[in-house]
């Protein structure tokens, strides 16, 4: 029997990439709800949408239209936003920036969570995020809360970045991680939360394939 798999947490502290071999492993479809967050981000910034305009909020989710495919390539996910692949450019430093000021915003929550809903229905599905097993699947079948201390995370975005020639200060990551960790859990939609029925992964000490054996050993269970 498929299932669905919910994995949140807080930024960078390996979901995304636990999540992507889990569902390899599994032959699972595998859902970046904050690449999902991150193109909504990028359409506003390029659509110069202020983030308090309700009226053009609501406008461009109705012309936001997002979906992933599957780069032979690369062997990677990517993400597309109106039929332009922004995989590249989500990730940036300054999309990074803006992203929790756009996630705050009920209307954009209210329609990513159903795409995602829709995404999953089928089940057999892992999906990463901050709210998947307590808003978007409360009823997934295995369900862990990802954490890890500061630096590490921050250790860890900064080499991501520098693969992809951004070289950011790890001061400045530090800062943006403690920031958007505090946005996301203290606002009123949806917070970032650990579900009472997730399992708690620090991740400080870890090593991939640890993390990876872990979610697998639950979904064995
Ligand atoms: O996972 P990632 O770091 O790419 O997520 C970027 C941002 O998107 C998070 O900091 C958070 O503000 C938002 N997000 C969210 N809910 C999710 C996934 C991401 O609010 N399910």
């Amino acid at each position: 029997k498929k299932i669905v798999i919910a994995i949140d947490g807080h930024s960078s502290c390996g979901k995304s990439t636990t999540a992507k071999l889990v569902a390899k492993e599994l032959g699972y479809g595998y859902i970046d709800t904050g690449a999902m967050y991150r193109a909504v981000t990028l359409y506003f910034l390029n659509h110069f949408i202020d983030v308090n305009d309700d009226h053009g909020i609501k406008l461009a989710l109705e012309n936001i239209e997002i979906s992933f495919k599957h780069n032979p390539k690369t062997g990677r996910n990517e993400t597309f936003l109106n039929g332009l692949n922004v995989e590249d450019e989500i990730r940036k430093m300054y999309v990074t920036e803006k992203v929790s000021e756009v996630s705050v915003i009920p209307a954009v929550r209210h329609a990513m969570v159903k795409e995602q809903q829709r995404m999953g229905r089928k089940r057999g599905v892992v999906m990463d995020g901050r709210d998947i097993g307590t808003t978007v699947f409360p009823d997934a079948e295995v369900k862990v809360f990802m954490t890890a201390d500061t630096y590490t995370r921050a250790k860890r975005r900064q080499q991501e970045l520098f693969a992809k020639n951004e070289m950011v200060d790890l001061d400045d990551i530090i800062e943006n991680l403690k920031k958007r960790d505090h946005i996301d859990s203290n606002r009123a939609e949806s917070p970032l939360r650990q579900a009472p029925d997730a399992e708690m992964l620090d991740t400080s000490f870890m090593a991939i394939d640890e993390q990876v054996d872990f979610v697998l050993e639950k979904v064995a269970t």
